[in-house]
C-alpha cells in the first residue's frame, strides 16, 4: 500500500499522464532529425501525485510504501482515534473561550467544523487526546478543497453570501445552519449551550502541517516506510515543536 507522507491517506491519484510522455517519444524517434536517440529522456521525469484527502501535490517517489504489518498498525492507530471519538462523534464540543466546534465523519475522515464569525471552516482532527482534562483534539488544516462546507472558497466573507453545499448539507443541520445565519458567534454558542447541544468542553491543538502525530509517520520522505521505526522520536519531535495551544486562524 503507498500512502500520502503528509497525511498517510491511500487516496491519491497520478496528475502526470503517461500517454502524453508515449506521444512526446514518438515525435522524436519519427519527426525530430535523429529524436531516435533522445526518445528516452520524456520518461526520465518523475510522476506527480495529488493526495484527495490533504490535498499535497508531490512526487511519486515521496509516497511512502507500507507492508501488510504496517498497513495492519495504521489501520489500528486509525481504529484507536475512531473509538475515541465516538462520544463526541455527531456532537458539538466548545473550548474554554466559547468557540464551537461540531466532530463530524465524511468522506472517510473525522473533521472538526468550526465555526466563525463569517463562514464555517472544516479542519482534519489528527488525534484526541481523552487523558487530559480537559480532552485535547488535535487537528490540521490541510485539506483538499473538497472537503470545504460551503461554497464559498475563501475562509473570510461576509456571512450573507454563504451557503451550504452539497457535503455541507450532509454533516450540519438546517437548524444549525439557519442559526449560524442569524446570531454571533457568541450568542450561536449560548443557543447550542442553552438548547444541551454541547457535549463536553476541549481544548484544540491546531498543529503545524509538517508536524506528525501518531497516525502521520515521521517526518521525511522516503519510499520505504519510516511510519513505526520511530515513533517515541516522533512523540518527542511533536511536543518539542507544538505550535501555541491557541487557536487564532
Ligand atoms: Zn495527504
Amino acid at each position: 500500500m503507498k500512502i500520502c507522507p503528509q497525511c498517510t491517506s491511500d487516496s491519491h491519484e497520478r496528475t502526470s499522464s503517461t500517454g502524453l510522455r508515449v506521444v512526446l517519444c514518438l515525435i522524436l524517434i519519427f519527426i525530430v532529425p535523429y529524436g531516435f536517440f533522445i526518445c528516452w529522456v520524456p520518461f526520465i521525469f518523475p510522476h506527480k501525485f495529488h493526495c484527495n484527502v490533504c490535498g499535497y501535490h508531490g512526487k511519486e517517489e515521496e509516497l511512502l510504501t507500507l507492508d501488510w504489518r504496517e498497513s495492519e498498525e495504521l489501520k489500528e492507530k486509525h481504529r484507536e482515534l475512531h473509538e475515541s471519538l465516538q462520544l463526541v462523534k455527531d456532537r458539538w464540543v466548545q473550548d474554554t473561550e466559547h468557540n464551537s466546534y461540531k466532530v463530524v465523519h465524511g468522506k472517510g475522515q473525522y473533521l472538526l467544523i468550526k465555526v466563525q464569525e463569517n463562514n464555517i471552516v472544516p479542519y482534519r482532527i489528527v488525534g484526541y487526546h481523552i487523558d487530559s482534562k480537559p480532552n485535547i483534539i488535535l487537528i490540521k488544516d490541510n485539506l483538499a478543497e473538497n472537503f470545504n462546507v460551503t461554497l464559498s472558497i475563501s475562509k473570510n466573507v461576509d456571512k450573507s453570501n454563504i451557503q451550504l453545499n452539497d457535503f455541507g448539507k450532509t454533516i450540519l443541520m438546517d437548524e444549525e445552519f439557519d442559526e449560524f445565519l442569524n446570531r454571533s458567534l457568541l450568542a450561536f454558542s449560548q443557543w447550542l449551550t442553552q438548547s444541551n447541544k454541547v457535549a463536553i468542553k476541549v481544548d484544540i491543538e491546531v498543529l503545524l502541517n509538517s508536524e506528525r502525530t501518531i497516525i502521520e509517520g515521521k517526518n521525511n520522505f522516503s519510499n520505504k516506510s519510516t511510519l513505526f521505526a520511530g515513533e517515541n522520536e516522533t512523540k518527542e519531535e511533536t511536543t518539542a515543536n507544538k505550535k501555541d495551544s491557541n487557536f487564532h486562524i
